[in-house]
Order: C-alpha cells, then structure tokens, then sequence
C-alpha cells in the first residue's frame, strides 16, 4: 500500500530559505583578504544568491550547465554554492593550488561555462590562459567590486566582469525552481593522486542527507546556537558538508577567507566566540603551537573535528588537556560527500577515562546511520571483525558516488554489487570501530610483509621534538622497501635521530622502525593541507637503504 505523505523533494536551496526564515539572528562572518572581516544575516545571503540565480539564467545559463569556482570561504562562495543549485546549475569546485595542467584539465573536463575567481587567484586563471577559452569559459567573474577586477590579459580572450556587477541589477525575491532530488547540483575532483583527477557529482538528496547525518549528536551535532568555522576550504569536498550543515540548524558561520594562517584562525576563534570547528591536521598542529605560545582565553568552549588524514593521538591529548578543547576524529573521501566516520564514545565506552579515550583517537571511527562498511580481505571476502585483522573498506549509501562524472561504467572502483572500494586499508573491531592502517598505496611492504607509514607518523609526531613527520618507503637492496622517517623538527627543538628512532621502542614491532631519518625544513602540503607524499616519494625516489 502506497503511505499518504507528501512527495516533497529534497532540495539543496531549502536549506538557506530555512535558514533565512527561521534564523535571521545567525551571522555569516567573512574574513576578508586585508584581515578586516564583514558580517552577513541568512536573510541576505538568500538574497544575495538569489541575485545570482536571476543573473545567471538572464545570461541564459541553463540547469546542468557547470560553473567553476577558484575561491576560499567567504559570503561569495557560500552564496554560489545556493546560487546556482537555484538555478539548477552545477557548482564546480576547484582547488586554486593544483597545478595550472591539472586545473586546465579539469575545467575542460567539466566543461565550464563560467569561472567565479578570487582576485587574489587571478595569476592562477592566467597561468591557464587560452586554455580556458578552448575549454569553454566564455566569462571570468572576479569575486568582489569592480575596483578588484585587475587589468589581466584574460580580458583579450573572455569577458571579465565583477561579481557584484554581475548581481547588481537583479531584485533579490526568488521564488526558488523545484528540482528533481536526484538532479546534480555540485561537482568536485579528487586530488588525481592516482592518475588524472576525476569527478564526483553530487545529488541534492546526496547533499542533504548528508548534512542531516553530519548534524546527529554523535556526528558534528552541529547546533542552532553554535558558531561553524570550517576551516576545511569550500573547494575541499564542499568544506566537509558545513556550507549546507550549518544553515540546516541555524548555526552562525565564521568563514577564514584566502589562505588562513594559524594566528588568523585564533583571533577569529576568540573575536568570534566560535565553538565549532573543522580542519585537517596540519592546520590544528599549526594552531596548536599558536596556542602554546600566546595561551588566549577562549569565549566559549570549543569543539574541533581533525579529518581529512590521520589525527595524532598526541594532538588531540594536547589540545585536551592544555586547552579544554574537545577533539573528534572524522574519515571521509571526496567520493563521500565527504563524511562517513566519526570517532564518538558509544555506549561501551562511555565510561573509559579520558586519558584512555584519547588513545583511541587514532581510529576513524565508525559510521553513521546512511553508511554501509565492509572491511574486504585479499581473497574478496570479509575479514573478522577483530580490530586487527587487516582489509580494504568498502562503503555505500545514499551520498556515496556510484560512478565517476564521464567515467566507464565499469571503474574497478565500484563493484558489480553496489560498493565504492575506498583504496583504504583499515581494520574493524567488535564495536564497528573502524582504524586505517594505511592508503592502499602509502603501506610500505617489506620483504613481503606490510608496514603501516600511518603508525610510525603518529609515533614520531609524539616525540616532544617533532613537528610534523612523514613516513615514505624508500628502496632497500634486500627487503624491497623499507620505512624512512622525515621530519620537521619543532620551533626552537634539534633533532637527535637515534634517540627519535629509541623512541619507537615497545611502541612498534622492532622490524616496523625506520631504517633512517632525514630531519627537513618543512614537508610539501596539498591545498588542503594534507602531506603530499607523492611529492616526498618523487624527492626520495633514489634514496637506496643498504
Ligand atoms: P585526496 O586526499 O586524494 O585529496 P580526499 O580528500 O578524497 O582526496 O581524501 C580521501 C582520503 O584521505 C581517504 O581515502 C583516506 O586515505 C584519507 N583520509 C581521510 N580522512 C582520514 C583520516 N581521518 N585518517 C586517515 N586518513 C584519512
């Protein structure tokens, strides 16, 4: 029998009409280039971006067209990303630091109509140059007032105009198009560190049940009286959802603008009394050593969530028992929407001291309800449940991709049977808790037998002299690969490489220590702040060990 509800479809511009209807007291706070920061009411960000529905199907854009964005977190992108799912139109996410190739590709992949840039990434549209024309972008659109428009010369090949000029003329009352829930509405390329980038197309019902999912109190449990800053960039898997999560509950936004540095994101924390936050480790290693050495006194108590690469367990200890602060683990993919792990206590654990706790930190976590695991053994069948046994997770549910944008139907990612192989290795315990032991192609095999570089990054990020490390296979005559340790030693602290390397003694198996250090300045990053290994492996490819 067919039940008696409403068919209402899920669309992505309901949120910020919810959240201009019901929650005109939240802010929307940028902060811009020069450090001075503007503030917003949901209210007039529907406005503004309903300005730029109208502006863009004036100049006849039709639903599905894609449009690019190089840009940070700021009003501008938030109002794009509701913008053009107004319209119907696809909002294509680009990461700004790529290389000039790899973005030419992508938006000639994505066939672009249209590029909104950051004037502050004006050098990067012009390092791609024609180019972009031969891709189809037939309009710049330069994110500010007509004084950011700079003399470039894009201006010989494509219209150039500023954003503000583009929704000047528009009234800002929209009655907001229905779509179809199963209709795209945004776009975004994985990193393409195995091979060229490939796209992910999101789904409203994709976008909006995942910001349902991450609002649980188990998951980012965002709430209405929270303040949000997504540190995460916008052009990083939709900010990890929070664009969309947080005007779902009414929850005000701090949004850190063009490259934030550490002191930035505190001043932004206390100025702003933000309570909730979001980034990738890097960034939180950076503020915690603001943090050590300024000690501010926080507004109010503030939760962050580490994600994107592995938490150090000492990180969250750090910012725990220092600070107060409250850290949460989160796994999640491009191909994920992204978010699909989460560390939280659970029933069984609830009673674990909190020095135990944060031990465990270094899981993932385990899924919220909407996402399938598998762990998958070398054999194609599943391995115990046993938190130790070792295989690749397999996932699926209703924001995870079924597909690659223009890809072949039959990508060795997804199976016959409806999963997405995630290329992580990871182990699964009793209570679901899930661990990645490593990125299938980061595992350092040795004479056969693999070594997790995951662990032995996490054991020597502990030591009191370190920075930041990064563990990468080198070559060895007689095991194949062998672990090398690199690591940036902290401000201030000289490394000792045979004490570091003690300091694995009875953390590790003895044949998991590393063979050699090598002690750097400072570790190549992606855009997102993740350690680009693949960088370090290029730098190390004729490191021989004996
Ligand atoms: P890329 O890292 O290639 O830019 P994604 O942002 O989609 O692309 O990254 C997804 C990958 O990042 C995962 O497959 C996993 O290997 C890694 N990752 C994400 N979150 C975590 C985490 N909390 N701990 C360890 N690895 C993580």
């Amino acid at each position: 029998m067919r039940a008696l509800m409403q068919q209402r479809e899920l669309n992505v511009s309901d949120i910020i009409r919810f959240a201009a209807r019901y929650h005109t007291a939240a802010r929307v706070t940028t902060r811009r280039a020069d450090g001075s920061t503007v503030a917003y009411t949901y209210p007039q960000i529907e406005a503004r971006a309903a300005r730029l529905t109208k502006a863009l199907r004036r100049r006849g854009i039709a639903p599905g067209t894609r449009l690019g964005t190089l840009a940070w977190n700021d009003h501008r992108h938030l109002e794009i990303y509701y913008g053009l799912a107004g319209l119907g139109a696809i909002c294509h996410t680009i990461n700004p630091r790529l290389f000039p190739a790899q973005i030419a590709y992508i938006i000639a992949d994505a066939a672009d109509a249209m590029l909104f840039v950051d004037p502050l990434e004006m050098a990067v549209a012009e390092a791609i140059g024609p180019a972009l024309k031969a891709a189809g972008v037939r309009t710049l659109v330069v994110l500010g007032e007509d004084a950011d428009v700079p003399d470039t010369p894009l201006k010989a090949e494509l219209e150039v105009i500023s954003y503000e000029s583009l929704i000047g003329a528009e009234t800002p009352v929209l009655d907001w198009p229905r779509f179809d829930e199963n209709e795209a509405v945004s776009l975004c390329y994985t990193s393409g560190t195995t091979g060229q980038p490939k796209g992910v197309l999101y789904s409203h019902r994709a976008i909006v049940l995942h910001s349902y999912s991450t609002n649980l109190p188990d998951f980012f449990g965002l709430r209405s009286v929270d303040v949000a800053m997504p540190v995460v960039p916008m052009f990083h898997v939709n900010g990890w959802g929070v664009p969309y999560s947080a005007p779902l509950v009414g929850a005000s936004l701090v949004l850190p603008g063009p490259r934030p540095q550490a002191a930035a994101l505190c001043d932004l924390i206390t100025d702003h009394a933000v309570t909730w936050s979001a980034a990738v480790p890097t960034v939180w290693l950076g503020v915690l050593e603001h943090l050590r050495a300024t000690r501010p006194a926080f507004a109010a108590p503030l939760r962050i969530v580490v994600g994107g690469a592995a938490c150090p367990a000492h990180l969250a200890a750090a910012f725990h028992d220092e600070f107060g602060i409250t850290v949460n683990h989160a796994w999640g993919m491009t191909e994920t929407t992204p978010c699909g792990l989460y560390n939280q206590r659970k029933v069984e654990n609830k009673n674990l001291p909190q020095a135990e706790w944060l031990a465990l930190q270094r899981r993932q976590g385990r899924p919220t309800f909407g996402v399938e695991t598998r762990v998958m053994g070398a054999e194609g069948t599943d391995v115990p449940a046993d938190g130790a046994s070792p295989g690749e997770l397999l996932i699926r549910g209703p924001w995870i991709a079924s597909g690659y944008f223009k890809g072949s139907a039959n990508d060795a990612a997804f199976t016959a049977d409806g999963w997405f192989r995630t290329g992580d290795m990871v182990t699964e315990d009793a209570s679901g808790y899930v661990e990645i032991v490593d990125r299938a192609k980061d595992l350092i095999k040795s004479g056969g037998e693999w070594i997790s570089s995951i662990t032995l990054e996490n054991i020597a990020c502990g030591h009191p002299d370190v920075q930041e490390a990064v563990v990468i296979a080198a070559q060895h005559r007689k095991w194949d690969e062998r672990p090398l340790l690199l690591v940036v030693p902290r401000p201030g602290h000289a490394i000792d490489k045979a004490a570091l390397l003690d300091w694995y003694l009875g953390k590790v198996a003895k044949w998991w220590i590393p063979d050699d250090v090598v002690v750097v300045d400072a570790l190549p990053h992606t855009a997102t702040g993740k350690l680009q290994k693949t960088e370090v492996r290029k730098q190390f490819a004729d490191y021989i060990l004996k």
